[in-house]
């Protein structure tokens, strides 16, 4: 396999109900049920494999009454990967429910955006609409991971690895970075919460937890600019991802997706 060319996988595991006017700032017309998934996303080659973030921990989702379906050390195992074997993790952002599980991942090294860090560990948590989506354990942990040389600073963009980028996209916090990756279909960008739903990039609508309502708009236009084409930009917590992409074997469908083949039906056109 070349080496700048990668799989990309979904791999679900938690769940949230809740109504499609909690989804949008302004609310929504049709107040139907709109659940959020939650998902890591693994990106691999026969040379190198990077875990995108951590997933919330059991006690997150007890304590904010969200639904862990699925151990995120499972999903990883149904394609063969052990946690404590993982040497690169990049970190969307660290929100609960994307930095939540660091602790499994002895041996990583992680990659945050220096505004992340700053935003998370300084002023703006003094204020619990900010402070509200992290964990200090979870920040916390990330610091000390600082101090033992585990934590790979990038400002803006980088290249991690031939065929492998991280580009900070503003708004939902200071600190996003979307992950770009090379696949046998062109560029695939997985926005994490830069867009958690296909319709906030595809209507120009806002999740309400929000930095910066100017920087997130913008953003959507900077992930369609990255990307090959719209439908190659993955939303962070959408349940159509599981859709229209298929999984990479019959019984894990509903759990894992495959986003390096074409999806099954058009997406973000
Ligand atoms: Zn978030
Ligand atoms: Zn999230």
């Amino acid at each position: 396999m070349n080496s700048d060319v990668y799989e990309v996988y979904a791999v679900k595991y938690g769940h949230h109900a809740r109504r499609a006017a909690d989804n949008f700032v302004g609310g929504d017309p049709h107040d139907a049920p709109m659940p959020l998934d939650y998902y890591v996303w693994v990106v691999r080659n026969a040379v190198r494999t990077f875990i995108v973030d951590t997933g919330f921990n059991a006690d997150a989702a007890r304590t904010r009454g969200r639904i862990l379906v699925h151990g995120v050390a499972d999903g990883l195992a149904t394609l063969g990967i052990t946690p404590g074997g993982v040497e690169d993790v990049i970190l969307t952002h660290l929100h609960y429910d994307h930095a939540g599980n660091v602790a499994l991942f002895g041996n990583a090294r992680f990659h945050l955006q220096d505004r992340e860090m700053a935003f998370a560990t300084g002023r703006c948590m003094c204020h619990t609409l900010l402070s509200h989506g992290y964990d200090a354990d979870d920040v916390t942990r990330i610091v000390y991971r600082v101090f033992d040389r585990r934590v790979e600073f990038h400002d803006g963009s980088a290249c991690l690895a031939p065929g492998l980028e991280v580009h900070h996209v503003g708004g939902h916090t200071a600190g996003l970075q979307a992950v770009r990756v090379m696949t046998r279909r062109g560029w695939v960008v997985l926005a994490s919460d830069a867009s958690h739903f296909y319709a906030h990039m595809e209507e120009g609508r806002a999740f309400p937890v929000l930095y910066a309502l100017g920087e997130l708009l913008e953003g959507y236009q900077r992930l369609r600019a990255l990307a090959a084409s719209p439908r190659h930009v993955i939303p962070g917590h959408d349940p159509l991802v599981l859709q229209y992409y298929p999984a990479p074997r019959p019984e894990l469908a509903g759990w894992v997706a495959r986003l390096d083949v074409e999806p099954a039906l058009r997406a973000g056109v």
